[in-house]
């Protein structure tokens, strides 16, 4: 239980004129204030457009997770044993990505979007260098889960054709090369997956950010160095977004 007020002793009415309106320290909620103690929450990482499908090794906060597709939805984040005041929110992410979220502990579970809709990251989440404070922080209760669907924007997963020894590489189905240029740095104007990491055939690769170069259609791209495995028409190709996203606040006494 939060500690009474120490201006009115928790019965919410002011004493100074008489008990005759609310307590102007608490606002008549009768309750101290708790400036809490710093604590943060992170999902991930999880990574979507992957090369394979993986199972979380922390199910809890989905860290390690993987889909072999751009979704990925009931993600979960686990307040421990404190009431939880979320603060700021903060993300770091391969790509831009959608996302709902909710606060799975409050019955059917409060969103905090319209229920249909997922909020582009770049405007729901700060970056990790500037946070995005919550105009009214948010409480969440203890042993809660913060649940989220995320959609990536930007990654891609299919099958390309490439050659042993050629940095070439040819689109044959799946996913098209995106040819989106990148919202900011790295690489502003540039294709948004120059300079990303490309599975071919279960290899990391870098696909080439060198002006000119890179994915230069929706069917063509050039890696920064060539393909060293075998010639195939087949390969599996994965660009991924590899995503976190935190909670910053402060835990509540109890
Ligand atoms: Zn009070």
């Amino acid at each position: 239980m939060a500690r009474a007020c120490s201006t009115c002793r928790g019965n919410g009415l002011d004493p100074y004129t008489g008990n005759s309106a609310p307590c102007q320290m608490c606002e008549g909620t009768g309750k101290q204030f708790d400036p809490g103690r710093f604590f943060i929450y992170e999902m991930g990482p999880f990574i979507l457009n992957a090369p394979a499908q993986v199972n979380a090794t922390f199910p809890q906060y989905f860290v390690g997770a993987a889909q072999n597709g751009s979704t990925l939805n009931g993600v979960t984040c686990q307040i421990t044993g404190s009431p939880f005041r979320w603060m700021f929110s903060m993300a770091k992410s391969t790509f831009p990505f959608t996302v709902q979220l909710k606060d799975a502990g409050s019955g059917s579970g409060r969103s905090f979007c319209p229920q249909q809709l997922q909020i582009h990251s770049r405007n729901l989440f700060g970056t990790s260098e500037n946070p995005m404070p919550l105009p009214t922080p948010y409480v969440f209760d203890i042993n809660v889960q913060i649940t989220a669907d995320f959609t990536d924007l930007a990654g891609g997963v299919g099958v390309c054709s490439v050659t042993n020894g050629s940095p070439n590489v040819t689109w044959i189905s799946g996913s098209l090369f995106n040819t989106a240029s990148s919202p900011g740095p790295p690489y502003p104007g540039l294709p948004i997956w120059n300079g990303a990491q490309i599975s071919i055939a279960g290899v990391n690769y870098v696909i080439s950010n060198a002006l000119g170069s890179g994915v230069t259609s929706q069917t063509t791209l050039v890696l920064a160095a060539n393909y060293a495995g075998a010639t195939s028409a087949v390969a599996p190709f994965s660009v991924s977004n590899s995503i976190r996203v935190a909670f910053m606040g402060v835990e509540l006494s109890s």
